[in-house]
């Protein structure tokens, strides 16, 4: 053992003990929000937003491209402006942020359990909101054959790598995924110098705004970047299309496409891959805390207050689903401030949940629940119960429907209907609420189904 490393082992590691009104997890759109709402809602309450990484923002700090504060901040800012920004409000607004500070778990008494460069501490809160955001799966979870290169990463890799290390992530490159993400990676890839040579997904479209296609089409299709001097290429979307093998030895040297639809393969050469998308929540504090996972998101399962079956723990932000923008997750912050000002004012947590059920072709709605009132309600007995975020639930589907007739039933009960123009993969479509009053507590579970669309 090296003196370093026998130092480090016999150091008394502290184990303080401390307490809170509110410990946050995670320093993302969605918990500075949270934060900086709750402090003005509960001005008395000791607020504290635990974060891993050195600095507070979440992901926005690396995607430089502008777009960020739309729906919540009313402007366009670019992702560490906009960071910055959530961060001054929470920061001014009074909470604790707490960086370099991972919550590894959960003790047996209900702590958090905090471990930040020599210390480890337990935190024992109220109420908790994780706000730990989402991962895109990486390349070994996508099941794609071939070798294992230098070259290959995810989205968040490559922003990390061109914007906060400055290096190059390659020259030429194939992006799997069309989602807007996919055209963000274009952004960053273009950025770095590297030409996008192909965006492949095994969808008959791509799922982001058709602006956001047309407008990368038009910027990054060329790349006249002064490091490289590429030459002018079209951006080609290949619809229909699986990526089957990776080749190179110590770096990519080119991707196998499978055409679905005629079922050709062919090679293109790339340096590069950026996997895009298919984004997995970061559920590991849920699943400790003992919560079941919805089967669609692979988030939390919560109500429309973001409650979740735990009493206490609340989820917000990309935690409970697959990617939505920086700016929903912090609208979604701002609600569940709300909601855990009103549990620390007094307000009990639901007896049960009615969960929310997607059938095929249906991928998943969020929130996926709906609360049971306590058998003692107090003043907010006979309310209808908590509408979620901005007024409407997400609904995704695994393939694009047009033109999509909605029956929710509950047993054999028609709770509602509705017709939404599209839903699809990678972009949600909202979902009205006034279904929600005519659950049957003591019934089953609500199924959200199509009963009539017409596909692509
Ligand atoms: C590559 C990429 C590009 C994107 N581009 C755009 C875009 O152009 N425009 C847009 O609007 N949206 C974009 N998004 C989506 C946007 O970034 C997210 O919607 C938003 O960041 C979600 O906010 P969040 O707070 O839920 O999670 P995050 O931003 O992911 O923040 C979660 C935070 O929790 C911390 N954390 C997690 N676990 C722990 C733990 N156990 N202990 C302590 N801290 C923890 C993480 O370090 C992180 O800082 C993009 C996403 C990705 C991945």
């Amino acid at each position: 053992m090296s003196e370093r490393w026998e130092q480090v082992a016999q150091a008394p590691l502290a184990k303080p003990q401390e307490s809170a009104d509110v410990a946050i997890i995670g320093a993302g759109p969605a918990g500075l929000t949270a934060a900086a709402r709750l402090r003005k809602l509960s001005p008395e309450a000791k607020v504290v937003v635990l974060e891993r990484e050195r600095q507070a923002g979440g992901i926005p700090r690396h995607a430089f491209h502008q777009g960020y504060g739309l729906r919540d901040l009313h402007t366009s800012l670019s992702g560490p402006d906009y960071a910055e920004k959530l961060t001054d409000a929470a920061a001014s607004a009074g909470a604790d942020l707490r960086l370099r500070t991972q919550v590894t778990g959960w003790s047996a008494d209900g702590a958090l359990e905090l471990t930040s460069p020599g210390a480890v501490a337990h935190l024992y809160a109220r109420a908790v909101v994780l706000a730990s955001g989402c991962r895109e799966r990486p390349r070994s979870a996508r099941m794609v054959a071939g070798s294992r290169p230098a070259g290959v990463m995810t989205t968040g890799t490559l922003q990390q790598l061109v914007y906060l290390n400055e290096q190059s992530p390659g020259t030429r490159a194939v992006v799997v995924g069309a989602e807007h993400v996919a055209f963000s990676a274009v952004a960053t890839l273009a950025h770095g110098g590297a030409r996008t040579v192909a965006i492949t997904t095994e969808l008959p479209r791509h799922q982001s705004y058709a602006a956001f296609r047309w407008g990368a089409a038009a910027r990054y299709g060329t790349v006249s970047n002064s490091r490289t001097a590429l030459p002018v290429t079209p951006l080609r979307v290949l619809t229909r299309t699986a990526v089957t093998e990776i080749h190179g030895s110590e770096r990519v040297t080119g991707v196998t496409v499978l055409d679905l639809t005629r079922g050709q393969s062919r090679l293109i050469e790339c340096d590069t891959v950026i996997f895009t998308g298919d984004w997995i929540p970061d559920h590991e504090l849920a699943v400790s805390a003992g919560l079941v996972l919805d089967i669609g998101t692979r988030g939390p399962r919560v109500d429309g207050a973001l409650r979740t079956a735990r009493a206490g723990l609340f989820a917000a932000g990309n935690v409970l689903h697959g990617a939505e923008t920086a700016d929903v997750a912090a609208l979604c912050g701002r609600h569940v401030a709300g909601k855990v000002a009103d549990f620390l004012g007094g307000e009990r947590w639901p007896r049960a949940f009615v969960p929310i059920e997607c059938a095929a072709p249906l991928h998943w709605v969020s929130p996926g629940a709906i609360e049971i009132a306590p058998a003692f309600a107090g003043d907010r007995a006979g309310e209808p119960p908590a509408a979620p975020p901005r007024g409407h639930y997400l609904l995704r589907a695994r393939e694009e429907l047009i033109d999509a007739r909605i029956a929710i039933s509950q047993d054999t009960r028609a709770l509602g209907s509705a017709r939404l123009p599209r839903v699809m993969p990678g972009r949600s479509a909202s979902l009205g609420t006034k279904w929600v009053s005519a659950v049957d507590p003591s019934g089953g579970p609500v199924v959200i189904r199509v009963t009539k669309a017409r596909s692509r």
